[in-house]
């Protein structure tokens, strides 16, 4: 692990362990949840209070807000954003804490010697893209040369901070995970880096195991057939949207689809019966001569929560970062965050329904696309789906995209959504080769946002960015992100 990026970790670690009544200010997607769960856990742990609020972005004014939301908290925690807007935390702080000092009362008996300091802290745990402005208070892979968007996401890094403070907290691995997939960040087929370590560490804890498996989504909730018939990363040729097909393909198999009344999930067939589908599955590609990029989305490393219940989501991590995005994107990431803190009860069952209702939203998005089909430009794919699709889901349906081979992976993805009668939200996304070739669409937003001015807010990781831009500018949008496209891959 990259020593000084830990050091810096330990530095935020022991401003938590002085302070207390703290706001955890959380990301809504699946690893800002797992990261603000981890924050909120370590400080549960360590006996502090605090209280949490999840924001889809941290806007300019949504900063201004949080001192008046929060007039008992001290201390501010931002997790899985806060980079992007160091310069606005200067200011607002700065104008709140040069009021505090005029009505300094300093407390000589109070018992917290924290509370005789009245003015407001604040820490940032990121991985996206950081501005230039130096903050001592600030953890990101970004500044030490570590790669935010495939080595380590924000549960991770919020992960590194629990670690180093002085409660047990190696079973909080779990959720780092859990916060790695959710971004995404297992795309090549197993995680590396930083996650790769922090996966070794939840191992010898017990809390996860990683296995070389079929990669396609649900299994461990969903009946076989629907395994196979809702595959989408990859497609699989007559299998995926073809339920009679599905059932006799697992019957030529010999694997009996129920087990009494209980329809069987891929996780409740056998060792064998595993090793005799996975194969049959890369015969069948293979005879449908599916390109190798795509065959490389089927088989690779899996992770399994371990103390969590057989048959849930929870047992596994991308199912459980789908969860954890269909609450936070449904504006109940608080759910979310009960659910990674331990809540089984009505909170998971809320969460489960959501779960449904974002998976419904996600096809019918993809179905959208599909139909109306995408513009091709010079340098990326383009569709602008208006008001049909919710600027919270359109990055996650734009990625989607390309493992169902509607796109191909030479080019990046920009989809647009209506925010309001004066704003849109556009959504990137590229491939891991793209940004080899040295595409940043993170990099490309956060300039953008500075050159469009008031009102525009963007930024992200080089793989997955978004930005909120006036709509009257969506022509000049587009044709200055090409040419920055062009400048940066050619
Ligand atoms: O919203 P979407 O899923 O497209 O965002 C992709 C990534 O870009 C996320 O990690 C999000 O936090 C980041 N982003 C950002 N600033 C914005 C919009 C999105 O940093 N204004």
């Amino acid at each position: 692990m990259n020593q000084d990026f830990v050091k810096r970790a330990r530095q935020l670690a022991e401003w938590i362990k002085e302070k207390d009544d703290f706001a955890v200010i959380y990301n809504y997607d699946a690893d800002g949840i797992s990261a603000g769960a981890i924050i909120c856990k370590s400080l549960e742990r360590l006996g502090k209070t605090y209280s949490t609020k999840p924001l889809k972005q941290l806007y300019k004014e949504e900063i201004e807000k949080l001192k008046a939301e929060f007039p008992d908290a001290r201390n501010f925690i931002f997790d899985d954003f806060g980079s992007g807007q160091k310069q606005e935390l200067k200011e607002i702080f700065a104008k709140w804490n040069s009021g505090e000092k005029n009505a300094e009362q300093p407390g000589k008996n109070l018992v917290n010697p924290d509370k005789k300091n009245p003015k407001l802290g604040y820490i940032i745990i990121d991985h996206h893209q950081p501005t230039k402005e130096q903050f001592e208070l600030e953890l990101n892979p970004l500044l030490f040369g570590v790669d935010g968007g495939n080595e380590i996401s924000a549960a991770g890094t919020s992960f590194l901070v629990a670690r180093e403070l002085g409660v047990k907290n190696a079973d909080l691995a779990s959720l780092a995970i859990v916060g790695a997939c959710g971004d995404v960040q297992d795309s090549q087929g197993k995680l590396i880096g930083t996650n790769a370590e922090i996966l070794e560490i939840g191992e010898q804890a017990g809390v996860v195991k990683k296995e070389m498996d079929l990669r396609l989504y649900g299994r461990m909730t969903r009946p076989l057939v629907q395994f196979l018939q809702f595959s989408s990363s990859p497609i699989i040729p007559n299998l995926t949207a073809n339920e009679q097909n599905c059932i006799k393909f697992l019957s030529d198999l010999g694997i009996p689809l129920k087990n009494n009344e209980h329809w069987r999930s891929y996780d409740d067939l056998l060792p064998d019966e595993k090793k005799k589908l996975s194969s049959a599955l890369i015969v069948h590609l293979h005879s449908f001569n599916v390109p190798e990029w795509k065959l490389r989305d089927l088989i690779g490393e899996v992770y399994t929560l371990s103390n969590e219940r057989k048959g849930t989501a929870l047992r596994d991590a991308k199912e459980f970062g789908t969860l954890l995005n269909a609450c936070g994107r449904h504006k109940m990431a608080e759910i979310g965050l009960k659910v990674c803190m331990g809540d089984k009860g009505e909170n998971m069952l809320m969460a489960s329904s959501l779960l449904l209702e974002h998976r419904r939203q996600l096809s019918e998005g993809i179905r959208l696309m599909q139909e109306e089909g995408l513009r091709e430009f010079n340098g990326f794919y383009f569709f602008d789906s208006g008001e049909k699709i919710k600027d919270s889901i359109i990055g996650i349906v734009a990625g989607m995209l390309y493992g169902s081979g509607t796109i191909l992976p030479t080019k990046p993805i920009i989809a647009l959504s209506r925010v309001d009668e004066q704003y849109s939200k556009a959504s990137g996304r590229a491939t891991k080769d793209l940004v080899l070739k040295g595409l940043n669409l993170g990099k490309i937003f956060k300039e953008m946002q500075n050159d469009f001015g008031q009102g525009t807010e963007g930024g992200g990781h080089a793989i997955a960015a978004g930005i909120k831009f006036p709509t009257e500018l969506k022509d000049y949008f587009l044709e200055e992100l090409g040419e920055r496209i062009k400048k940066q891959i050619g």
